[in-house]
C-alpha cells in the first residue's frame, strides 16, 4: 500500500552531491536517500580524471579561477568561481576523511599536499587529484559505504523520484515551498509520498537525452524536469558539453577516454596521421574541451571519416598501463592495445552545464528545495565546464547546501502540515 514517510531531510540521488550532503546533515536528523537504481549507479562512478584543487606550490587560486573563466567563455559568475576554487582544498580534505583514497605523491613526480597531481585540458597547471583512472568509482565506493553504515540514513534503492510535493499544489496557504517528493518504488509499482522540511535534488545531468553520450542510463535529467514543473527557475540548458574523446567502436556503449590521456602527452591525429590540434588552439591537445570537440567535429566533416585517433603509443607502455588501467583493459577487450595502437575516438554529449538555478547556499528559488551537482546551475561553469571542476562543484555545493539546510531545519514548518488527504490522493492515483 502507498505510504506517507516522514524524514528531516530528503535527498534525491546517490552520486557525490547527494551522498556528501546526506553524510553531513545526518549528524542532525533522519535522512532518506532515494535513488533510481543501485546506490552506486551514477555518473560519479564513471568519473575517470579526478577532482581539481590548488595544492601545488607553483599553482594559485587565481590561476585556477582564470582557467575556469576561460573555459566558461565569459559566462561564469566570477563570485561563484572564486567561492568554489577557494573551498577546493577543504572539500578534498573532507573526502579523504570520509575514506576516499587519492593517489599519493611519488618521488620525482609532480605533486602537492602529499598527492600525485595530474594535468587536464584547459588547466594551466597540474592540479587534478585522482585515483588512477577510476577516481569516481573510488569516491562513490567510499561514500556509499559510509552512507550504508550511518544509523541516521535510510537508503531507498530502486526508488524513482517522480515529482516534488509543494505546498501550493497541496492547497496550503502562504508562500509556495517544497515539502518532499512523490517516489515510485520500482519493485512494487507504488508511489509513496516522502515528506521532509528540506529536500535536495541531486539527480545528476541529462546526457542520456542524446543518442551518443558518455553518460550512464540514469542521467536522464529527471531532477531538472521535477524542479521546473514545481516552479523552480532553470538556466543555461542550452549549454550541453560534448566530451571530445569517447571510444569509437560499435560494441562500446558510452566509454569515455579521459582528458588525462592528453594531459599525459596523448596526441590527436586524423586517420592520415596529421596532428591537427596546433592549427586550432595555442594549447594544442590541451585546449579546453569545447575547442577540442569542435576541432574534431570539423576534421570529421572535412575528411568524411567516422572518427579521429588519440595516440599515446610514444609513452612508456608500463607507465600507460599503470596510469590508465581501466582504459587499457577496456580498449584491450575491444582488440585495441593502447600502448601500441592509437585509440579511435569521437565527441559525445557529456555534461549538462545548466540546470536548476541555485544561490551560493545551493538553494533554488523554490524555498526549502536545494540542488547540488550536475542537476544544478550554480554559475560555476558558464557556457562550458572545465575538466574535473564537476566533482569539485558537487562537493562544494553539497557542503554549502548542508550548512544552510541545518539552519533551515529549525525554521522550516513541520512536514506534518501536508494534509492527510494528499497521501490519500497518492493512494488513489496509484490504484487507478
Ligand atoms: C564518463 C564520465 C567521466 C567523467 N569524468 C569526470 C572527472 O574526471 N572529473 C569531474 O569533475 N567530473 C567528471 N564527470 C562528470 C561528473 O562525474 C558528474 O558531473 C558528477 O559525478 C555528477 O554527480 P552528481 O552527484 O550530481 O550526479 P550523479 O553522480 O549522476 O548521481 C545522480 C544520482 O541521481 C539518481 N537519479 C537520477 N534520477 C533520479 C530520480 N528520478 N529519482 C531518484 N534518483 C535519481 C541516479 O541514479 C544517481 O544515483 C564525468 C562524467 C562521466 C559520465
Amino acid at each position: 500500500m502507498a505510504e506517507q514517510r516522514d524524514f528531516d531531510f530528503l535527498v534525491l540521488g546517490s552520486g557525490l552531491a547527494g551522498l556528501f550532503y546526506a553524510l553531513r546533515v545526518a549528524e542532525r536528523g533522519r535522512v532518506a536517500i532515494v535513488t533510481k537504481r543501485a546506490a552506486d549507479d551514477s555518473a560519479t562512478s564513471w568519473a575517470q580524471g579526478g577532482i581539481a584543487a590548488v595544492l601545488a606550490d607553483d599553482d594559485s587560486f587565481d590561476d585556477h579561477q582564470r582557467d575556469t573563466l576561460t573555459a566558461g567563455a565569459g559566462l561564469c559568475h566570477e563570485d561563484v568561481v572564486q567561492y568554489v576554487v577557494e573551498r577546493a582544498p577543504a572539500v578534498v580534505e573532507s573526502l579523504v576523511k570520509l575514506g576516499v583514497h587519492f593517489d599519493p605523491a611519488e618521488e620525482d613526480a609532480p605533486s602537492g599536499g602529499g598527492f600525485a597531481l595530474g594535468r587536464e585540458g584547459g588547466h594551466g597547471r597540474r592540479r587534478i587529484l585522482h585515483h588512477r583512472d577510476a577516481t569516481g568509482r573510488e569516491v562513490e565506493r567510499a561514500l556509499v559505504e559510509r552512507a550504508r553504515a550511518h544509523p541516521n540514513i535510510a537508503l531507498f534503492e530502486q526508488h524513482l523520484g517522480v515529482d516534488l510535493v509543494t505546498t501550493l499544489r497541496s492547497g496550503i496557504a502562504g508562500p509556495n515551498r517544497c515539502a518532499g517528493a512523490y517516489v515510485l518504488d520500482a519493485k512494487t509499482n507504488l508511489v509513496h509520498c516522502f515528506l521532509a522540511p528540506v529536500t535536495l535534488l541531486a539527480t545528476g545531468g541529462g546526457g542520456k537525452v542524446y543518442l551518443y553520450t558518455s553518460n550512464p542510463d540514469v542521467a536522464s535529467g529527471d531532477g531538472i524536469a521535477m524542479g521546473y514543473r514545481a516552479g523552480a527557475t532553470v538556466a543555461n540548458l542550452e549549454f550541453m558539453q560534448f566530451h571530445p574523446t569517447c571510444l569509437f567502436h560499435p560494441q562500446a556503449k558510452s566509454f569515455l577516454i579521459t582528458e588525462a590521456v592528453r594531459g599525459e602527452g596523448g596526441i590527436l591525429k586524423t586517420l592520415a596521421g596529421d596532428a591537427f590540434m596546433p592549427r586550432y588552439h595555442a594549447m594544442a591537445d590541451l585546449a579546453p574541451r569545447d575547442v577540442v570537440a569542435r576541432a574534431i567535429d570539423s576534421e570529421l566533416k572535412r575528411s568524411g571519416n567516422e572518427c579521429v585517433l588519440l595516440d599515446i603509443t610514444h609513452k612508456d607502455p608500463a607507465f600507460v598501463r599503470e596510469r590508465f588501467p581501466t582504459i587499457y583493459e577496456r580498449c584491450l577487450s575491444f582488440g585495441i592495445d593502447i600502448t601500441r595502437q592509437p585509440i579511435p575516438v569521437v565527441p559525445a554529449a557529456h555534461y549538462t552545464c545548466g540546470g536548476v538555478r541555485t544561490d551560493l547556499h545551493g538553494e533554488t528559488d523554490l524555498p526549502n528545495l536545494f540542488a547540488a551537482g550536475e542537476v544544478s546551475c550554480t554559475g560555476l561553469h558558464g557556457a562550458n565546464r572545465l575538466a574535473s571542476n564537476s566533482l569539485l562543484e558537487c562537493a562544494v555545493f553539497a557542503d554549502a547546501a548542508a550548512e544552510e539546510s541545518l539552519k533551515r531545519l529549525d525554521e522550516a514548518r513541520p512536514s506534518a502540515e501536508v494534509p492527510a488527504w494528499q497521501a490519500q490522493w497518492v493512494r488513489g492515483a496509484t490504484s487507478r
